[in-house]
């Protein structure tokens, strides 16, 4: 159901105003601190932790644990490490002032950029609308969250959560699609974080430029993992097996392609079928009865992974077994298309889903090429033991993250930046990062004696001469 814009006026000027956004920005850190304890004390709420375990597995079909791992623990970590830092993030930070500007001070004063807006994605949809609006809290600012309606139920708990703990003119939830999200996008707002499809990046930062706005763009792309013949096959598939089916490969992180040297090849899809029936499927009940691999948002995006893998077919490609598919349960097993090539749909966007692409390689040159025809990855995965192929390809490719002999733990890792670069993202996250996005770095200089007045005209020849002696470099 259409929200009126009318409501979307009223909540947008609850909020932005001068006396409201003052207010957030004056609040001590402990002040914060308690807001920040509301979303903790709700989620460790076991009756809101079965609301939000039912709407995600209405939506995505994720069961407790993946809930409890993927959507609720990390939001819990979130606020520990905000908990710990966040008196030291926001005080103000003294810089030594260069022996040239003697007699003035400088710092930094960490403030609210003011009124914020985050829009989230539908793949972890609980996680990615209150894991920003922690942090845009942490800085002081007002937020309007914008889940994903893709996940309806679970934009809704969002709703009733927040209304249930905040006040409106502090934060509240706009649900909606494409018309209400355009609606808020056409305001004015101090930041815009946004999680989702490079696609939608450019139409949220072309609304920002109106403003100019700054921007937060959280978004994907193909991300590959490399596999040379060091590496130990049967582990690497283990984890690449683990990756590619959490949330049912519907993770921007996950593995999205592989690029495995052409000797072990064999050995990795083999390794890689027996690591997916031993995660998902141990007592060989079919992997579509599995308590632990989830389902297709929708519809659409079924039929559009279909239609990725009969592309690939037609091309060429040597696809597994997928007779199990089926529409009305939105249900895609894990796939293996193999001998892929860049003319494949399925090799032109992000997956976002239980496919795997396999091309061979013979040479890093081969790998380098390929990584770099592409656009930048927002994760490059290099299964390696040595260190000069490792040194090889971080020196010759670039990636928002990358990570070796191992996948995706890096986003839980509080102090590493974690984002894009590019088409994959603009902006990092976690830790400080992440208070950085929703704050100004407030560059303050203060005189407290003396004066600069030889640098005024007219100019004293001396002292120009001295100047130009400090200045040498
Ligand atoms: P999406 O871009 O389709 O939608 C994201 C949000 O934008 C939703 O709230 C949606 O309502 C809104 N939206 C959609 N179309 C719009 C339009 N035309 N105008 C204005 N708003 C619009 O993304 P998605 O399908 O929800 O999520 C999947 C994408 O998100 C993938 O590309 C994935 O890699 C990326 N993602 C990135 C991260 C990260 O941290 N980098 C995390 C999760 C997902």
């Amino acid at each position: 159901m259409a929200i009126p814009f009318s409501l979307i006026d009223k909540a947008y000027n609850q909020q932005n105003n001068f006396e409201n956004l003052q207010e957030l920005k004056n609040s001590s850190v402990k002040e914060r601190l308690k807001r920040i304890n509301k979303i903790a004390n709700y989620i460790n709420e076991p009756k809101n932790v079965a609301k939000i375990t039912a709407a995600l597995s209405k939506d995505l079909g994720k069961s407790e644990e993946e809930v409890t791992l993927s959507e609720i623990y990390p939001l819990l970590l979130t606020i520990k490490t905000v908990t710990k830092n966040l008196k030291r993030w926001s005080q103000d930070e003294y810089l030594p002032t260069p022996l040239t500007m003697i007699g003035l001070t400088s710092s930094i004063k960490y403030e609210p950029k003011g009124h914020v807006l985050i829009i989230g994605p539908w793949n972890y949809p609980f996680m990615l609308s209150i894991n920003p609006l922690i942090y845009a809290i942490a800085a002081g600012n007002a937020v309007i969250v914008k889940p994903s309606e893709i996940a309806a139920n679970t934009s809704s708990l969002v709703k009733e959560m927040i209304s249930e703990i905040f006040p409106t003119n502090e934060v509240t939830v706009i649900e909606g699609g494409i018309e209400e999200t355009t609606h808020l996008l056409a305001k004015k707002f101090n930041h815009i974080y946004f999680t989702g499809s490079p696609n939608v990046g450019k139409v949220v930062m072309e609304a920002s430029a109106k403003h100019l706005c700054s921007v937060t763009l959280e978004l994907g792309g193909k991300s590959p993992v490399i596999i040379d013949q060091t590496t130990n096959i049967k582990t690497t598939a283990k984890k690449i097996a683990w990756a590619k089916t959490l949330n049912c490969g519907q993770t921007c992180i996950a593995p999205d392609y592989i690029l495995v040297k052409k000797e072990v090849e064999k050995d990795f899809i083999a390794a890689y079928k027996q690591a997916i029936t031993e995660l998902l499927d141990p007592q060989n009940n079919g992997i579509n009865n599995s308590a632990y691999f989830g389902k297709i948002i929708n519809k659409k995006n079924y039929d559009r992974l279909i239609n990725l893998i009969e592309d690939a077919k037609e091309k060429g490609a040597l696809v597994s077994d997928y007779s199990l598919a089926s529409k009305e349960n939105k249900f895609i097993p894990p796939v293996v298309v193999a001998n892929a090539n860049n003319s494949m749909s399925i090799m032109k966007e992000e997956i976002f889903g239980p496919l795997l692409p396999i091309i061979t390689f013979e040479s890093l040159n081969d790998v380098i090429t390929q990584i770099n025809e592409l656009p930048k990855p927002l994760a490059l995965y290099i299964m390696s033991k040595s260190s000069k192929t490792v040194d090889h390809i971080i020196k010759n490719t670039s990636a928002g993250n990358t990570m070796v002999n191992e996948l995706m733990m890096n986003v839980a890792h509080p102090d590493l930046p974690f984002g894009g670069v590019n088409n994959s993202g603009i902006g990092k996250s976690n830790g400080r990062y992440s208070f950085i996005n929703f704050s100004n770095e407030r560059g303050l200089m203060k005189r407290k004696w003396g004066t600069h007045k030889f640098i005024y005209p007219p100019f004293n020849k001396t002292i120009y001469k001295l100047l130009k002696i400090i200045a040498r470099v």
